[in-house]
C-alpha cells in the first residue's frame, strides 16, 4: 500500500495544488464542487451533486439560520463506491469551503497560488482541509493502484458550509447517506479529537444618535454603544470559562470558551456621531451545555448590559442568529472504528495514536451526536488555518493517506481486483 501511494504522490500534490487554486470561499463553491464530481466520475464513482435546495433541511431542527446565501448556489458532491461487498461501510468525509485569506500583501506567497517550498504547500485551505480531502480520496485510489478494491459501500463526499453553519454535512445526512462509520479528515496532525466545542453565531444591530461631532454630547454613537457590548461579552466569557474547569472533559483546558468579534461595520462619517454598527460574533460551548443553552445566555447577557445603559435600554440592539448553532460533541473511548484507527495510525506512523480536546468545532458533530454514527476526526499536520502563511507539510500527507488507506483496509475488508 505504501509504495502505491508514493507512486501516486507527485499526482496527489498536483491534484491538491488545483484543488487550493480554487478560491472556494462560502458561497463560491461550485467550481470546485464541480471540478471534483468530474475527478469522481473519472474514478468510476456514482455521483450524487446536489444543493442545499434540494433537500428539506429547514424541516431538520439541526439546521441553522444561512445569511446572504442562496442555498440553490451551495452544492454538495457525494461518489459511491458499492460492489455490494461484505464489510463495514464507510463516510470519508470533508469540507472544500475556505475562510477568506485577509490583506493579500500579509502573506508571503499569493494565498491561492499553492507554491511549494521547503516540504511544505502554502495556501488558504492547503491544511483546512483541502489537504484532507486529497487524502482520502488518494487512499482510495491507493488500494486499487495495489490491486485491490474495498469490500464494502463507501461514500466520498465533499461538503461546503462547514465553516459558518454545518448545513452541508447535515444536507448528506437528510439525503439519506448512511454509513457504520464516518472519517474526517480534518488537520489534526494525526491526533484524533476527542472532544470538541460547540458554538453559535450571532450579529448584534446597534444604532446611534447621529448628530455632527461638534455637539457630540446631544447625540450617541452606535460605534460606542457596541464597544459597551464587546466588553459585556467578555466579561461574560470569563464566567462560562470560571464554570469550565466542572466540565469533565475541557476541565484542564484553560479558557476553552472562546468569543470573538470577526466582522465589525459601523458609521457614515468621521465627523458625525455613528448612525449603526454591526458586529458578528462566535460564542463557543461546552458538552455540558446546548446550543440552546448557550443561545438564552446570549440574550440575557446582551439585556443585562443594556439595562444599564441610557440609550441601549430605550434603543436595545437587535440580535440576529446569523449562523451556527453547533453542538458540542465527544468522541466516546473505545469504538470499533477507533480501534482499527488506532492499528492504522500505529502501521504508517510507528507511534501510538493519541488523541486532543478542541475548541473549535467540526462536522463529526451530526453523525455522532444525531445519527448515531461512530465519527472519527483524524487528519494531516499543518500550521496556521485561518491564518497568513496556512501550509501543510507534504510529508505529514503521504503518511496520513496511508493511514486513511490502511484503515479502509481495515474497517470494509479489501477483495483482489
Ligand atoms: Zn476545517
Amino acid at each position: 500500500m505504501s509504495s502505491a501511494i508514493d507512486r501516486n504522490f507527485d499526482k496527489q500534490v498536483a491534484f491538491l495544488q488545483r484543488l487550493v487554486q480554487f478560491r472556494s470561499l462560502r458561497g463560491e463553491e461550485a467550481p470546485v464542487q464541480q471540478w471534483l464530481a468530474s475527478q469522481f466520475a473519472e474514478r468510476g464513482y456514482k455521483v450524487d451533486e446536489f444543493s442545499l435546495a434540494d433537500v428539506k433541511l429547514h424541516e431538520h431542527p439541526k439546521a441553522a439560520p444561512m445569511d446572504n446565501i442562496d442555498p440553490a448556489g451551495s452544492r454538495q458532491v457525494v461518489a459511491t463506491y458499492d460492489n455490494n461487498g461484505h464489510g463495514r461501510s464507510l463516510i470519508l468525509q470533508g469540507h472544500i469551503d475556505v475562510v477568506p485569506e485577509g490583506p493579500v500583501d500579509l502573506w508571503s506567497d499569493p494565498p491561492y497560488a499553492a507554491v511549494v517550498r521547503d516540504g511544505w504547500m502554502f495556501g488558504r485551505g492547503a491544511q483546512d482541509m483541502k489537504s484532507g480531502v486529497s487524502a482520502m480520496i488518494f487512499a482510495l485510489d491507493a488500494i486499487r493502484a495495489a490491486g485491490y478494491a474495498p469490500d464494502a459501500r463507501i461514500h466520498l463526499q465533499t461538503v461546503t458550509e462547514e465553516e459558518s453553519t454545518g448545513n452541508g454535512a447535515l444536507s448528506t445526512l437528510v439525503r439519506g447517506y448512511r454509513a457504520d462509520a464516518c472519517l474526517i479528515p480534518e488537520p489534526t496532525g494525526h491526533t484524533l479529537t476527542r472532544a470538541q466545542v460547540g458554538a453559535v453565531w450571532f450579529r448584534l444591530r446597534v444604532r446611534g444618535t447621529p448628530v455632527h461631532v461638534a455637539y457630540a454630547q446631544t447625540g450617541t454613537s452606535a460605534i460606542l454603544s457596541a464597544t459597551h457590548l464587546i466588553r459585556a461579552f467578555q466579561e461574560y466569557t470569563k464566567t462560562l470559562n470560571a464554570k469550565a474547569v466542572e466540565d469533565s472533559w475541557f476541565k484542564d483546558v484553560k479558557d476553552p470558551i472562546k468569543f470573538n468579534v470577526g466582522i465589525i461595520k459601523g458609521g457614515d462619517w468621521a465627523s458625525s456621531t455613528a448612525a449603526w454598527c454591526e458586529l458578528d460574533c462566535r460564542l463557543g460551548l461546552l458538552p455540558n451545555s446546548s446550543p440552546q443553552e448557550a443561545m438564552r445566555g446570549i440574550e440575557q447577557c446582551l439585556a443585562e448590559a443594556q439595562k444599564n445603559d441610557t440609550f441601549l435600554s430605550e434603543n436595545p440592539a437587535e440580535l440576529v442568529w446569523s449562523g451556527f448553532q453547533a453542538d458540542a460533541a465527544v468522541c466516546e473511548p473505545g469504538s470499533a472504528a477507533e480501534g482499527v484507527l488506532g492499528v492504522a495510525h500505529q502501521t504508517a506512523f510507528g507511534a501510538t495514536l493519541e488523541d486532543r480536546l478542541s475548541t473549535a468545532v467540526n462536522d463529526t458533530r451530526y453523525y455522532c451526536v444525531d445519527y448515531g454514527i461512530p465519527a472519527l476526526c483524524y487528519g494531516p499536520y499543518g500550521i496556521g488555518p485561518h491564518a497568513f502563511n496556512e501550509r501543510v507539510e507534504l510529508e505529514s500527507i503521504r503518511k496520513t493517506t496511508l493511514s486513511i488507506a490502511l484503515f479502509v483496509a481495515n474497517w470494509c475488508g479489501l477483495r483482489k481486483l
